[in-house]
């Protein structure tokens, strides 16, 4: 039997549906600041994506484009900015930021109630240690994912592709935080095929169009596919999904999955970062 298809957009939009109803109702107006440095056009477009959907949702947004020479002083000085500004509870410092600024130094500088993304070490540091009061937005709505479409993660074999700081890292700690069992895959893994057929849950966050194929994907596997790859005209992700489809039981598909998710998450994290300021 073909796979469910998730419907990321309608999960999406009924959490942005209860934001708005409960941002209607608050005193003062919830904050963002996102901030960009340099000219990467995706980045563009997320920023600007996020920015809308805060709008819709009465969330005041603000968006700081910095030029790619910006040092990395010049940035530091601007979050220091932001984190007095009584208008801001969430800070999003877009990246990838340029060679020559520290990510690290950054997040470092953020103040950690108005650390949206939780990218600051200590809030990573708090990740896997088991405390989520503020995690990365793509993590968060992949696992969102899971829960609200019924699927177990407690005792699941899941494995997660891509070991990056913002999706694989975060997204294999949440899992584990949830009692599954979790493997870490990457570039330098042997008989990637192999491990990727044991998963229950199989998250893809590569960066690299159509690389699981059916034949790497167990017959009822929940199939989340984080990727975002531009061939032509067209958005596909990591998983070859018209084949994996007709093998899994649940499958997100690209675009429609997880990116609406990620918007989604970010709106909740800057009303969470505006609660705990606020209270
Ligand atoms: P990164 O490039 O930072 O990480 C990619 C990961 O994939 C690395 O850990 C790398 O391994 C691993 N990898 C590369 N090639 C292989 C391979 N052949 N086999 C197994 N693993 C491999 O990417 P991101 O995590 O930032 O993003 C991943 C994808 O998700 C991208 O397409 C990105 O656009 C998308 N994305 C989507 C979001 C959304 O909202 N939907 C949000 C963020 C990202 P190694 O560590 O060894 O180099």
């Amino acid at each position: 039997m073909p796979a469910q298809i998730i419907d990321g957009k309608e999960i999406a939009k009924k959490i942005l549906e209860k934001m708005k109803q409960e941002v209607s109702t608050l005193q003062k107006k919830p904050g963002l600041a996102a901030v960009i440095v340099g000219d990467n056009p995706a980045s563009k477009i997320y920023v600007g994506m996020k920015r809308k959907t805060c709008e819709k949702a009465g969330i005041y947004s603000e968006e700081h484009k910095l030029p790619e020479k910006t040092t990395q002083e010049e940035l530091l000085k601007l979050i220091r900015k932001l984190n007095e500004d009584e208008k801001i509870h969430a800070i999003l410092v877009q990246l990838p930021l340029p060679q020559h600024i520290s990510s690290e130094k950054v997040f470092s500088e953020v103040l950690l109630q108005k650390d949206v993304d939780g990218f600051s070490p200590v809030n990573v540091g708090r990740l896997v240690a088991g405390n989520e009061n503020s995690v990365p937005c793509t993590p968060k709505g992949i696992i969102r994912i899971l829960e609200e479409t019924g699927i177990e993660i407690a005792g699941a074999n899941a494995v997660v592709v891509g070991r990056s700081n913002i999706v694989g890292k975060p997204v294999a700690s949440m899992l584990l935080n949830r009692n599954a069992t979790v493997t870490v895959c990457h570039s330098k893994t042997k008989n990637l095929g192999e491990i990727t057929k044991q998963a229950d849950i199989l998250i893809a966050a590569v960066g690299k169009p159509g690389m699981i194929t059916e034949d790497m994907v167990k017959e009822g596997a929940a199939v989340v596919d984080v990727g975002i790859n531009k061939t032509g005209n067209e958005l596909v992700g990591d998983v070859d999904f018209e084949k994996v489809k007709e093998k899994a039981a649940w499958i997100t598909p690209v675009p429609g999955g997880v990116g609406p998710m990620t918007v989604a998450m970010l709106l909740e994290n800057t009303l969470s970062r505006y609660r705990e300021i606020e209270k």
